[in-house]
């Protein structure tokens, strides 16, 4: 179907260009809903976690009509704001805005926390199309009359839902009220919790409404397991786990910033290359080990929540959850970082004694069981067999994306416990 093409959806053709070089055949479900919306001009509000695509949903259009209504900027000033909860999310919005606008004159600038903020003054003081920046700096910038947004025509927030979590709400609030009233607005959430309903209350005019990947589910295309294991036992785990040449390149999740050092550490004793990001590293310790991961000097990058959310790597083969998130949300959050752009990958966690609770939480969140494996040598059955626990074998009732989806029955690295349960048997 010719709406089904980028072309068909009225892009320009310098943007169906860039989006040719990269490969990219059909729009995803979150472009084809939401572009044409944008371009018309409306409001948005698009339920969408990363990994849909949700990034070219915005920049797209943004660019066609920056380009198209170009407009002499204010010294200081912007014409298109993208709010972003982290460091490495604003980056990786930023390279979009330079891969999908290569042959557009469209500029963009970064701003964020952790760094000099020379170099950004500096890029802001004759004025930029874009500017993508996380809260804190933006509003520093602004109070030393570094930045204005009294010229902004479009603002997107870029994954409200975990902007709430981190505290900005008062720094969003803050640079809201500075907005001009006639504007566009996008705001893009992984889970429409009653807090960002609310937000979006005071925020948008007459949104459309984009929802894609429903939050509480997951893509067909991770195959999910739960280990039960005594805590002592954990690294042996990973240790045995990591034996297996499939495991290629893995994001392990530790619930605090001490217990990725200390699993780092412990890691590198047993001669296995590690990296830990998280919110204490400076931002030149955690850009150095995101670039050994990407690159695949080293094939761990241990996180933790935060830190994790705005890492944009392509051909993560697994999702270990070292330890479970005490927030159900997180857990999908997390898992969606491997299977990306239509990719398969494994996730699989560890549940100790004490993250029974946890584990039942995310298994209401899904509505549905997580399958377990047994056949590994910590196996702790104990744990398993604590009352209200996972049945492991419930019927999975996986929802589709629908775009490139190459749904594979993948077996758990080494133990084969994939044979069990088949993932994606939904049509
Ligand atoms: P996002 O959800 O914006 O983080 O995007 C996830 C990944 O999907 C990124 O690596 C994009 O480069 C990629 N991507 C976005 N749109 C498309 C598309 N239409 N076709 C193929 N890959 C895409």
């Amino acid at each position: 179907m010719e709406q089904h093409t980028f072309h068909g959806l009225k892009l320009a053709e310098p943007i169906c260009k860039a989006l040719q070089g990269e490969g990219y055949e059909h729009p995803t479900p979150i472009q084809l809903a939401a572009i044409p919306h944008l371009l018309a001009g409306r409001d948005l509000i698009g339920c969408a976690r990363t990994g849909t695509g949700k990034t070219a949903a915005f920049a797209l259009p943004m660019l066609q009509q920056l380009s198209t209504t170009q407009k002499k900027i204010p010294p200081r000033g912007a014409r298109a704001l993208i709010l972003t909860p982290t460091r490495e999310l604003a980056v990786q919005v930023g390279e979009s805005f330079r891969t999908y606008g290569r042959y557009l004159r469209i500029d963009h600038a970064l701003v964020f926390g952790g760094v000099g903020q020379g170099p950004q003054v500096k890029a802001l003081r004759r004025g930029v199309d874009v500017l993508v920046a996380t809260p804190g700096r933006l509003l520093d910038l602004i109070n030393q009359g570094h930045a204005s947004l009294a010229q902004i025509e479009i603002f997107v927030l870029d994954e409200a839902d975990r902007m709430l979590d981190m505290g900005f709400l008062p720094d969003i609030k803050k640079v809201i009220a500075m907005l001009p009233a006639k504007r566009q607005t996008l705001l893009f959430s992984a889970t429409m919790a009653p807090a960002i309903l609310k937000l979006a209350e005071g925020l948008l005019v007459d949104p459309v409404k984009v929802a894609v990947d429903p939050p509480a589910s997951t893509l067909t295309q991770i195959d999910e397991r739960v280990l039960f294991v005594d805590e002592g036992n954990k690294r042996a785990l990973l240790s045995e786990l990591l034996k297996s040449e499939e495991i290629t390149r893995a994001l392990v999740f530790t619930r605090t910033k001490h217990g990725a050092n200390r699993l780092v550490k412990q890691l590198e004793k047993s001669d296995i290359a590690a990296r830990a990001i998280h919110g204490n590293k400076s931002q030149t310790a955690r850009m150095a080990a995101l670039q050994d991961f990407r690159t695949g000097r080293c094939r761990l990058l241990v996180a933790t929540d935060v830190a994790a959310r705005g890492i944009d790597v392509d051909g993560i083969t697994h999702v270990i959850n070292y330890d479970l998130p005490n927030e159900p949300e997180s857990y999908v959050h997390r898992i969606g970082r491997t299977a990306r752009a239509g990719a398969s990958g494994i996730a699989l966690s560890f549940c100790g004694g004490s993250e029974r609770p946890f584990l039942r939480d995310i298994e209401r969140l899904l509505k549905r069981s997580v399958p377990v494996c047994k056949d590994h040598p910590f196996h702790a059955s104990g744990i398993a067999n604590t009352r209200g626990g996972t049945s492991g074998g419930a019927k999975i009732t996986a929802q589709r994306n629908g775009w490139g989806a190459h749904r594979r029955q993948r077996t758990c690295p080494r133990y084969g416990c994939g044979r069990r349960g088949r993932l994606g048997a939904a049509k």
